[in-house]
């Protein structure tokens, strides 16, 4: 029992978010070369071929260069056992991405300082203040041209509307970037000749009041700049409130820049010091502790295909409470069924690696012969189920159907088989049945996904026509009369595959439109179970 607790306690499981070339990857290669896990930059997703050699699971990955799965990455660092999530990006940001963030306990978010907060930032942000977790800010890329710190850090208030505390604070910014000042240490420290790829380089700390010897290691004009906004900014900015930090209204701020090293291992730290161990779960029987002694987990994540010749699918799951043994019987609740869980696996960077033992706030992915969806709980316990996994707005839709009326029975089959493992959503016309499919995604490589799986797997030619809509709301007034909806012109209405009602729009004025029209209509950018 001491030793679950003692495994527990030194666990931190967080998701990586960002707009893709903010500098994800190299920040992470940057946390994993601390913790010793891989030899050296480069690993954790190699951009070009790589990667390939290992998951040549479907064509269109190969085709495009691109990676549309997701890793886990499992470290230890200072005693810490780290699990990081990525959260795919570019093209290949999808419905995945999301639901890659009900499996964390906390975020760190990577801010390009250039550039402020930008559109797929803004997106998984919404997901993380949905479920109130910690969010810590890197801005990065320190080394280059950066926007003025306090304006960046007014980006980030009215932007996300969270508010910020600067852990430290940038002394310039590209060629002038000198270093950083440390608000709790009150002192500077200024950086030399660091090394790429690898630790910090050599590093000078003085305590600020020494403004004499300050001036002399960053010059007077810094030292100047220095002094004046640190003055501005001690009276300005939130205090730093460790409870707020963890209620997600706070998120404590970290200059550095990844690629050459400057400030990475200090963000590290501190994020490690203020992050939470694993959180409890809510359950339709109440919390579940992660110290509890029985084995509990949820599906957050479903991956077909990684074999082709075999069919099969990889579910992802959080360990929510307990210690998972390989050779264990767990009930899967939903199945009703009592099962071993099979080849569970961690997936660390392109290796696949077989585990023995795993934690609550770990993450594995065990083969699924086609029997789990999104959501599933399984446990040794008695049967219970946690909370279901919201499901995300998709932003591009398109009317599909099959080319061969024929086919229409394999047609179904596959579309509804695609849409469990949670790679697409599936509508129809609000009151008419079945004969068009309205498909929705969050990220446009999904509708190639689909269609090239229907071909693939299923033997179904395809048509897939574009719908100009961006925007999905669901209803969340229980007993609403849809036909009394006043829509706007470019309004459709739609329902689920369960017959709830939902609204198409084309652009986000228009959502506003229809709520002024309708006193009362509450509208929700997430489905819920
Ligand atoms: P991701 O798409 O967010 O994973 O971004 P990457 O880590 O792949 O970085 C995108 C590009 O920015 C790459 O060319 C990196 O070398 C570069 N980059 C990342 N961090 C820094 C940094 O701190 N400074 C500079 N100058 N470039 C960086």
């Amino acid at each position: 029992m001491a030793d679950l607790r003692k495994e527990i306690e030194k666990r931190r499981t967080f998701a990586i978010i960002s707009h893709p070339d903010a500098g994800k990857t190299t920040l992470t290669e940057k946390f994993l070369l601390y913790g010793g896990a891989i030899n050296l930059a480069g690993s954790v997703k190699g951009k070009a071929t790589a990667r390939h050699a290992v998951s040549d699971w479907m064509q269109i990955e190969k085709d495009r260069g691109i990676s549309v799965t997701s890793s886990v990455l499992q470290f230890e660092y200072d005693g810490y056992c780290i699990n990081i999530l990525d959260t795919p990006g570019h093209q290949d940001f999808s419905e995945d991405t999301y639901r890659t963030l009900m499996a964390a306990d906390s975020a760190v978010m990577v801010i390009d300082a250039s550039k402020g907060v930008e559109a797929q930032t803004r997106k998984l942000f919404k997901v993380c203040v949905m479920r109130k977790i910690p969010i810590f800010t890197f801005i990065n890329k320190m080394d280059r041209e950066a926007r003025d710190t306090f304006e960046l850090l007014d980006d980030i208030e009215k932007e996300l509307g969270i508010a910020t505390c600067p852990i430290n604070w940038p002394i310039g910014s590209g060629k002038g970037f000198q270093g950083v000042y440390d608000r709790e240490k009150k002192c500077v420290i200024a950086y030399f000749d660091t090394e790429k790829g690898t630790k910090e380089g050599t590093s000078t700390e003085i305590p600020i009041q020494d403004e004499e010897h300050l001036k002399e290691l960053i010059g007077e004009d810094a030292a100047d700049k220095l002094l004046g906004e640190v003055e501005l900014l001690d009276g300005a900015s939130a205090e730093f409130d460790l409870d707020e930090v963890q209620k997600g209204n706070l998120t404590p701020v970290c200059f550095g820049s990844a690629l050459t090293n400057f400030g990475v291992e200090i963000f590290l730290k501190h994020f490690l010091n203020m992050t939470t161990t694993p959180l409890p779960r809510k359950a339709d029987i109440g919390m579940i502790n992660p110290t509890e002694h029985e084995f509990s987990a949820f599906v957050f994540k479903i991956q077909a295909n990684m074999n082709k010749a075999h069919r099969d699918r990889i579910a992802f799951m959080r360990i929510c409470s307990g210690k998972f043994d390989a050779n264990m019987e767990v009930r899967h609740v939903q199945g009703n069924k009592v099962m071993r869980l099979s080849q569970p696996q961690q997936i660390m960077a392109d290796e696949r690696k077989i585990l023995n033992e795993a934690y609550a706030g770990d993450i594995i992915g065990v083969f699924d012969p086609g029997i789990f969806s999104i959501g599933d709980t399984l446990t040794t316990a008695k049967p219970f189920k946690f909370e279901g996994i919201p499901t995300f707005a998709p932003e591009h839709f398109a009317r599909v159907r099959q080319v061969d009326t024929m086919k229409r029975k394999q047609f179904m089959k596959g579309m509804q088989q695609i849409a469990q493992e949670g790679a697409i959503q599936i509508f129809q016309e609000y009151n008419m049945g079945m004969e068009e499919v309205i498909v929705g995604v969050v990220g446009v490589l999904q509708f190639d996904v689909l269609k090239y799986r229907l071909e693939n797997e299923y033997n179904v030619e395809i048509r897939m026509d574009n719908l100009p809509y961006e925007h999905i709301r669901w209803i969340e007034n229980e007993d609403i009369n849809m036909d009394k909806i006043v829509g706007t012109s470019d309004m459709k209405k739609i329902q689920d595959l369960k017959g709830r009602p939902l609204l198409l729009f084309v652009n986000s004025w228009s959502v506003g439109m229809v709520l002024e029209r309708n006193e009362g209509l509450v509208l929700s950018e997430f489905g819920r179970e």
